[in-house]
């Protein structure tokens, strides 16, 4: 649990805790679209405390917060046992989209709070870029999972392509408005999640790869040249941990490194999609054998509703939330798989 508190103890309260009372609350959303609004950002001073930062209708606003936590487990790979899972991907800072379509579908409640029970949540990837409200989404997935941990729930939000592109600063996508922030606060994009951050380290805990019962979840997918690396699901999401911390060009440099960033890495991969050049069928049920699943839910390639594919062993979820309209979910429940839509209705896919 994360609690943190400005210091003098009478100043504001900051808290993703819901044992305090909130004054300010992470996830709170600013909508003064003509000033920038953007954080907070936390950036760790020692084990106890932190200088939070946020920039409020264009002014910094700065204070140093006590931290009760700046260390972040790295998330397991495999988890057994999940009753109901619920998946999509590819947010790109579309928060309010993503908060109406976990509404309409029971995931959370009418405050943007955990109703999802003993469940788990998975976010293929791609949180970053394109959007506006990047970090927002990012403190509201930080709230969520704490939520669902004290109900007995998971939230798994897994590193796509978007999450490596921005933290290697590859700046292409991102919204205009995170210039601004950067010069403001007069630091890069990147070192706004450097390894001296809350959000930072947070997202340094993060997997990219994790089986849930007999289900894999990738963000592009699995190709057969990443396959024939060799790596174990702990191994490969250690690997792109460690990446984090190398430049692009030392991962270009490296046989080791270079085949998660490719486009067949789990990251990048589009063969799923790619007719008579991609991913032969029995390929394709070789890979789900060789990692004794039976099914792999990915992002990344984009349509306008949840599909399936390889005779309902491949489940694709990016669907497109990206454009700020709606989207949809993909819910598996007893063996089955539905298409929960924005208006929270359901279509069985299997
Ligand atoms: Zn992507």
């Amino acid at each position: 649990m994360i609690r943190i508190l400005f210091t003098p103890a009478f100043a504001i309260m900051i808290l993703i805790s819901t044992s305090f009372t909130t004054s300010y609350d992470l996830t709170d959303q600013v909508n003064n679209e003509s000033e920038v609004n953007d954080g907070p950002y936390i950036f760790i001073d020692s084990d106890s405390s932190g200088i939070l930062k946020s920039i409020r209708n264009g002014e910094i606003v700065t204070d140093t917060v006590a931290l009760k936590k700046t260390s972040f487990a790295n998330e397991p790979s495999e988890f057994a046992g999940a009753d109901k899972i619920a998946i999509l991907s590819d947010i790109h800072g579309q928060i309010d989209v993503l908060q109406e379509l976990l509404k309409a579908n029971d995931i959370i409640d009418q405050k943007n709070n955990w109703s999802f029970d003993k469940g788990h949540f998975v976010i293929v990837g791609d949180v970053f870029d394109r959007g506006p409200k990047v970090t927002e989404t990012l403190w509201f997935i930080f709230k969520l999972e704490e939520q669902a941990e004290l109900a007995g729930g998971k939230v798994h939000y897994l590193m796509g392509n978007h999450e490596y592109m921005a933290l290697h600063n590859d700046l292409r996508y991102i919204h205009e408005k995170y210039y601004k922030t950067s010069e403001l606060l007069n630091t890069s994009y990147p070192d706004l999640f450097s390894v001296n951050t809350v959000l930072g380290r947070w997202l340094r805990s993060k997997s990219t790869i994790i089986k849930i019962n007999d289900n894999l979840f990738v963000h592009g997918g699995l190709s057969n040249e990443f396959m024939s690396m060799g790596l174990s699901l702990d191994e490969a999401n250690d690997r792109y941990r460690k990446s984090f911390e190398m430049t692009r060009d030392e991962i270009r440099a490296s046989e080791d490194y270079n085949g998660l960033y490719s486009s067949s890495s789990p990251i990048w991969y589009r063969g799923y999609f790619a007719g008579k050049k991609g991913m032969t069928e029995s390929d394709f049920q070789n890979i789900l054998s060789f990692l004794d699943a039976n099914q792999i839910i990915v992002g990344h390639t984009s349509y306008k509703k949840v599909k399936s594919g390889y005779d309902k062993r491949l489940y694709v979820v990016d669907s497109s939330i990206k454009i700020g309209k709606s989207g949809e979910l993909l819910l598996i429940e007893n063996g089955k798989y539905y298409r929960c839509k924005f208006d929270g209705k359901r279509k069985l896919l299997n």
